[in-house]
C-alpha cells in the first residue's frame, strides 16, 4: 500500500482519517468485492469539498491505483482521454 503525500488540499478532504484500502483496495481483491470497495470510497468523494483539486491532480500524475476524485483507474484513464481530445480539439 502507498502511502499518499500530504498536500495542502488534502487538509480539508473527506477521506482523511479514513483507511487507505478504502481507496486503493487490498491485495489479491476479488470483483465483487472490488466493487463494494469503490462504491464506498466514491460515496466520501461525493462529499468531499476538494473532490475537483483531487480529481485533477491524479489525472495530471500517473496515479494508476485507487480511488481519486471519484474515480477509479478505469475511470480516470477515460476522463484523461476525455480530457486529451478536448484539449486537442481547442
Ligand atoms: S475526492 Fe475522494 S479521494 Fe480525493 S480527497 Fe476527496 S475523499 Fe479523498
Amino acid at each position: 500500500m502507498r502511502p499518499r503525500p500530504s498536500w495542502g488540499w488534502q487538509d480539508a478532504a473527506a477521506c482523511r482519517g479514513e483507511d487507505l484500502v478504502l481507496f486503493f483496495g487490498p491485495d489479491g481483491e476479488r470483483q465483487p468485492e472490488r466493487e463494494i470497495r469503490e462504491r464506498k470510497a466514491k460515496e466520501i468523494c461525493a462529499q468531499c469539498p476538494v473532490r475537483t483539486e483531487c480529481l485533477d491532480y491524479a489525472i495530471s500524475r500517473p496515479e494508476k491505483y485507487g480511488t481519486w476524485g471519484g474515480l477509479n483507474e478505469d475511470e480516470r484513464a477515460s476522463e484523461r482521454r476525455r480530457r486529451m481530445r478536448r484539449a486537442n480539439a481547442a
